[in-house]
């Protein structure tokens, strides 16, 4: 009875150490950084398939590094906790949820993210007056909802700071500079 104790243990031990394993294998459940992890990074709500082509992962991958490095870790350091609703995007994804072709999330360049200690207007402002580089920073609005959208380019950071709302005549969101 002891015996059949000790090897069920033994059981135990094995496939917790074998799933801990492929969980350490798959890059998906590595940090990217101090508070970020590479499945956040793909997450989407559509339940399409959000891999990168092939011949893509490796530049979607460097441009959400850099961005992550440069730009959304210091975000989360000045802002605390924030949840990424949406981070790469596939053309499937990308299409269902109707984002511009030319999109920086299409790149892994872009995260869209929600402030979750304080208001996403005020997460917006804290970026605004930091000194992190963006390229593009927006205050997105859309039913009832708000997010911040941001984006990181390794060679030319504009520094844009705009607005977007829903416009319902229109069927998209309309955009507006705010400096
Ligand atoms: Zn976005």
């Amino acid at each position: 009875m002891k015996q059949d104790n000790i090897l069920f243990v033994i059981i135990l031990a094995g496939l917790v150490l074998f799933i801990y394993l492929i969980l350490k294998k798959n890059k998906m459940f590595k940090r990217v950084s101090k508070n970020f992890y590479w499945h956040e990074l793909f997450r989407t709500n559509t339940g399409l398939n959000n891999d990168p082509l092939p011949e893509k992962e490796k530049y979607v991958n460097e441009n959400l590094y850099q961005l992550v490095l440069h730009t959304l870790q210091p975000i989360r350091d000045i802002l605390g906790r924030v949840k990424i609703n949406s981070g790469f995007r596939s053309e499937a994804v990308n299409n269902k949820i109707g984002g511009a072709s030319n999109s920086q999330h299409r790149k892994g360049q872009a995260v869209d993210i929600v402030p979750i200690d304080i208001s996403v207007f005020k997460g917006f402002e804290n970026i605004k007056n930091s000194n992190i580089p963006f390229d593009q920073l927006i205050y997105e609005n859309h039913n009832g909802k708000q997010w911040v959208h941001v984006s990181y380019n390794k060679v030319n950071n504009r520094r844009n700071i705009m607005s977007a709302n829903w416009n319902e005549d229109l069927g998209r969101m309309e955009y507006k500079n705010l400096v």
